[in-house]
């Protein structure tokens, strides 16, 4: 049985090392086709030229997520992750990851919806590492939507901790593997039904990242159709 497990694991990994490749090739060929045009001069007015720059920016950011999400992964199972804890407002962390992705909201034309409760707790966290936990969760709820691109983020209290939600209305998780995407290099049954294209580590680390924190990562399906991942945090100590 070891080795069976063994030659998953193995296949998985490549599979993993192609997707990765895959992945950090296609922001890097629209980095190049954008700047190429630029060069060249072969853009139409100001607000292209602005565009374009634009393109670059946002890819830019996706190839320094890609990155920052394996570099992380592969400290965690190498066991070199070290987490620096500071009091944070909860609220500023998901606002930042926000930020980061709303000219790619903008873009893919996402109604997004942001409650977020007055008087909130901060918590004790490592703020880089809260921020990658969070835009992962993002990242996924408009990587995975289809027609009803809608995106709720809300955080709230319950008892003695802090509630982060990302809702989408989108594929959705088949039952069955409402566990297992949460292992490394797992992908869902229907994740490759779409465009959506992923290594698989994104969960796993927003996993461990939580775990490191005492916290959870949850998920349910979301009523009416898509998905709500909710990442629980203990309160810091006010
Ligand atoms: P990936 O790089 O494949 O997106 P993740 O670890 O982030 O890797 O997610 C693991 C799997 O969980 C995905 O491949 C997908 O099948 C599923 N998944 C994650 N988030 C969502 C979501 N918001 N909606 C539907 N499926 C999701």
């Amino acid at each position: 049985r070891d080795s069976t497990r063994e030659m998953h694991l193995a296949r998985l990994r490549s599979e993993f090392v192609s997707n990765v490749s895959h992945e950090l090739r296609t922001p890097l060929a629209a980095i190049r086709m954008n700047a190429e045009t630029l060069v060249t001069g072969r853009y139409r007015s100001p607000e292209k030229h602005d565009a374009f720059l634009q393109n670059i920016m946002r890819e830019s950011e996706r190839l320094s997520r890609i990155v920052d999400n394996i570099l992380t992964f592969s400290q965690i199972e190498s066991g070199r992750k070290t987490y620096e804890m500071h009091p944070e407002d909860p609220a500023a962390i998901v606002r930042s990851a926000l930020e980061a992705f709303e000219p790619m909201l903008e873009k893919r034309g996402f109604h997004l919806e942001v409650q977020i409760a007055d008087g909130l707790s901060s918590v004790l966290v490592d703020r880089e590492a809260i921020g990658i936990a969070v835009s992962n969760l993002i990242s996924n709820a408009i990587k995975y939507s289809t027609e009803d691109k809608q995106l709720a983020v809300t955080i709230d209290e319950r008892d003695e901790t802090v509630l982060i939600e990302i809702a989408d209305r989108g594929i959705g998780v088949p039952s069955t593997e409402r566990e297992r995407i949460f292992e490394k290099f797992h992908r869902a049954s229907n994740a490759s039904d779409g465009t959506a294209t992923g290594t698989g580590v994104g969960l796993a680390l927003t996993r461990s990242i939580m775990d490191a924190h005492g916290g959870q990562t949850e998920l349910e399906p979301r009523q009416g159709g898509g998905s709500v991942f909710r990442l629980v945090l203990p309160k810091g100590d006010n």
